[in-house]
């Protein structure tokens, strides 16, 4: 309550609460549209703490939309290694170019303009809208539905029908015009910190007063929960070849990590779930002459959105001429590579140093060719 004994409107108490506890982050008050907007991607499904180093890198690699443009995808997609959803390294430096061709190398201001760049959807351009440009464009993301659905009871689906236009209502009404990206923000952050999914702060959030969930006594009834969409079980092999001391990376062609070099990768569609016949299949596919097998490493587990992958490493040593669109590394330079592909070749390093495993290959490979 102020002084008057009236409790201040919803987002004057938001800003309060923001200007006393934002936390720092790197690109907060940078002011810079390119860095905004190289952060809204990048926390896109992300954590902050995970964001922060690589928003660093790429400042440092590339600090302005040219530099970006410049650069070769696949430098930029090895930077990118280990933030995950690589579609959106891709359309990030495919939105730079667009940048460069269209706008002349100024990020554009207009909403329309900054929605049609690769990779940017409705959120990232309010985001970069309200907080690189000061429009006023409320943002709305998991943590804003959660603290709006919860302060007003909203039911039904946030993302559907008259929820989501309910929302958006209440979203713009809250919207505090002079400082749109620092409201924006607020919300957020009130989400991530004290509107949680599980357990939320409400004894210290500054909208308790007049917020109807906490009221009720039971906030976790807001917002209705998302339906998950069911987790697929694959599994693939990740076939690994060495010729001398280097490792071969050939072009991704697969549904996972297309157009990332890395081993081969081949899904294992056989019912019996034979890792060999996907091995030669992916070979036919792509002309190559079956190989020798030296070894396999352990299984391991990864998962990408909705798929649990299981992965069987197969260290191969390659012989006969290397094709043109090959590149060859050390394995111990595998640290720019998706953490898919580091794992597979942390998996066969045992089996690299192993001096006996000649014996034992020739085995395996008798078994694939008969
Ligand atoms: S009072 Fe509780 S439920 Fe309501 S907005 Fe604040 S943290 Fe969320």
């Amino acid at each position: 309550m102020n002084d008057m004994g009236m409790t201040p409107p919803v987002p004057k108490r938001l800003l309060g609460w923001y200007s006393a506890n934002q936390d720092e982050m790197p690109w907060r008050g940078c002011g810079d549209p390119y860095g905004i907007w190289l952060s809204e991607v990048m926390l896109q499904q992300t954590q902050i703490s995970t964001v922060i180093p690589y928003w660093h890198k790429f400042m440092a690699h590339y600090p302005d939309i040219k530099a970006l443009a410049a650069a070769d995808e696949e430098a930029v997609l090895e930077d990118w290694a280990g933030l995950g959803y690589y579609s959106r390294g891709r359309n990030l430096h495919r939105a730079a170019r667009q940048v460069m061709t269209d706008h002349a190398g100024q990020f554009p201001e207009d909403p329309e303009e900054i929605r049609s760049l690769p990779g940017i959807g409705e959120y990232t351009t309010a985001a970069i809208c309200s907080i690189a440009f000061g429009k006023n464009l409320a943002v709305i993301d998991g943590n804003v539905e959660r603290v709006i659905c919860r302060h007003q009871t909203l039911s039904g689906d946030p993302r559907k029908g008259d929820t989501k236009v309910q929302l958006r209502q209440i979203a713009n009404t809250w919207l505090c015009t002079d400082q749109p990206g620092d409201h924006n923000q607020a919300v957020m952050d009130l989400g991530r910190k004290v509107c949680t999914p599980r357990n939320p702060d409400c004894e210290n959030c500054p909208i308790a007063e007049d917020c109807n969930a906490y009221a009720s006594g039971d906030p976790h009834r807001w917002p209705q929960p998302k339906k998950r969409r069911p987790i697929e079980k694959q599994q693939w092999i990740s076939a690994l070849f060495i010729c001398g001391e280097e490792l071969l990376l050939f072009p991704g062609n697969t549904e996972l990590l297309k157009g990332h070099r890395g081993p081969i990768l081949s899904r294992v569609t056989q019912p019996d779930g034979n890792i060999e016949q996907a091995l030669k299949r992916e070979l036919k596919e792509r002309t190559i002459p079956l190989q020798e097998i030296l070894g396999y490493g352990d299984p391991y587990r990864h998962s990408i959105t909705h798929r649990q992958l299981e992965v069987q490493p197969i260290l191969c040593r390659w012989c006969g001429p290397i094709p043109e669109d090959v590149k060859k590394i050390v394995p111990h330079a595998a640290g720019k590579l998706p953490v898919l592909h580091r794992k597979a070749i942390e998996s066969i390093m045992p089996l690299l140093s192993n001096a006996s495993i000649g014996d034992h290959a020739e085995g395996i490979t008798d078994e694939m060719h008969s």
